[in-house]
């Protein structure tokens, strides 16, 4: 007998709703398991089984650059990491930025860091 599969949506208003509030959502597969920040309609393998899912607050930093000339929205924010962050419990990846930092002996690789709520653009990250 199949499984019944079903196909939940998240719109970029609601996750950006719910970054606000605190909450990184995204979409899990329900066949693989496989995760996604970015919305899809299918997976990377077809499945088109996917549910919205909250993922973990935080994460490692596996790779970033410090930022000294930025985009118009972090004007005043430099300088700054750019992040990539392995959010734990099986990820997603997801990148954000963290602030105040200049130098790279101010941030390491593997650097444990939390998604912290702000009116500021992307999603930023302080280390815990
Ligand atoms: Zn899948």
């Amino acid at each position: 007998m199949a499984e019944a599969q079903t196909q939940e949506r998240l719109t970029l208003k609601a996750q950006k709703d719910a970054l606000r509030d605190g909450r990184i959502m995204g979409l899990e597969c329900g066949a693989c398991g496989e995760r996604h920040f970015t919305p899809v309609v299918r997976c990377s393998k077809g499945h088109d089984a996917l549910r919205v899912k909250e993922y973990a607050k935080e994460g490692r930093v596996v790779s970033y650059t410090i930022q000294v000339v930025a985009p118009e929205a972090f004007l005043n924010e430099v300088p700054f990491a750019w992040v990539v962050v392995d959010l734990d419990g099986g990820g997603p990846r997801v990148s954000g930025w963290v602030p105040f930092i200049a130098k790279p002996d101010e941030l390491a690789i593997g650097q444990r860091v939390k998604f912290t709520p702000s009116y500021k653009p992307g999603m930023v990250f302080e280390k815990v």
